[in-house]
């Protein structure tokens, strides 16, 4: 029998209503498992962790991710996959961080959440996390997981996880992967896109890094941002690594400041990458003088990178590597799938 590891922290999907007040509350695992018995029933052996308390994943930090990590980790050779179960507001987020914490891995890590709670009559969840397990425990005739990757399930599209951008506060499709397309669909039968997939050496041993850095930021750019807010954003203490979410193809306003500004913080060791602020395409510094400008200034090209990976490769390549020059550098390499090379 093929055993999955289910991972639960929180999110609208654990969630339940009271039976007098009609309210939702975050259930304990128990009541949990009451709204699915098929856990307990299947062809899978289906084995269950929770954090306690469960949380919103409004509240997710950077431990949360240690802490999920480090239970996949220890629990990596007694199960064939592991099944998240997250809030959705910043499943992108965790995915993204996943999938840079595991080194080598080769057993499917799927998280999954849901736009209704469990206990509603409608819910998404009961489906998704169904899917879910059946997808961590798929295997091929060797026996080698079919998906070994960190992904996201929702709806019916297996997604690779650090391509992904929650896009839907409503809708049961509340996430989408602009550019990479999906690596299995769920209808009757589930269709994989085999070739799509990341394979590690299957033979290689996992390795787990844990050592994040948070001082890294965001910077939108918009018409009339002021010099003032870039230079007092530019010079937050501690402050190591911006995202900067340029127009388009990657460009920014051609104003000497801006430039200046980059450039003298580029000079104090902040690395600036640059994401364009458009879901689907690839950041290009080579089409245009304006763009060329970031060039000159020492602004790196995210290509096609969520800004959801970008930030959280940030932060792990900053709390592992050694120094700036190999942070660089592995920030314009494709780690597990992350950005297109051409
Ligand atoms: N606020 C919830 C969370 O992210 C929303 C959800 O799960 O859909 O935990």
């Amino acid at each position: 029998m093929k055993r999955v590891l289910l991972i639960l922290t929180g999110g609208t999907i654990s969630m339940v209503k009271h039976q007098q007040t009609g309210a939702l509350y975050p259930a304990d695992l128990a009541t949990f498992k009451t709204y699915v018995p098929e856990l307990a029933t299947g062809n899978i052996q289906v084995d269950t962790v929770s954090f306690d308390p469960l949380i919103d994943s409004s509240d997710i930090s950077i431990h949360d991710w240690v802490k999920m990590a480090q239970t996949v980790y220890d629990n990596y050779n007694d199960y064939d996959g592991f099944v998240i179960l997250h809030g959705t507001d910043t499943m992108a987020y965790s995915a993204s961080a996943l999938s840079f914490m595991f080194e080598d891995l080769n057993k499917p890590v799927i998280l999954t959440g849901s736009q209704l709670p469990i206990g509603v009559l409608r819910s998404d969840a009961r489906e998704n996390l169904l899917t879910a397990i059946e997808i961590a425990a798929e295997q091929d005739a060797d026996g080698d997981a079919l998906v070994p990757e960190v992904c996201i399930f929702f709806e019916d599209k297996l997604m690779r996880g650090n391509r992904c951008t929650k896009r839907n506060a409503e809708h049961f499709s509340a996430f989408k992967s602009y550019n990479y397309p999906s690596l299995a669909k769920a209808g009757v039968h589930i269709t994989y896109n085999i070739h799509l997939v990341h394979y590690n050496d299957p033979r290689a041993t996992l390795k787990l890094h844990t050592r994040m850095d948070c001082n890294v930021a965001v910077l939108k750019l918009f018409p009339g941002i002021t010099k003032n807010i870039v230079h007092t954003f530019l010079n937050a203490p501690g402050l190591r690594g911006i995202v900067l979410e340029t127009y388009g193809a990657g460009n920014a306003p051609s104003r000497a400041w801006l430039y200046e500004e980059l450039k003298d913080a580029i000079s104090r060791g902040i690395i600036i990458v640059n994401k364009t602020q458009c879901l689907t395409g690839s950041v290009n510094m080579e089409l245009y003088e304006v763009a060329q400008n970031l060039v000159k200034a020492g602004v790196l090209s995210g290509r096609d990178i969520t800004t959801e990976a970008l930030l959280t490769k940030m932060m792990l390549l900053l709390g592992e590597c050694e120094d700036n020059n190999t942070v660089i550098q592995m920030l314009q390499k494709n780690i597990c799938g992350e950005i297109t090379m051409e």
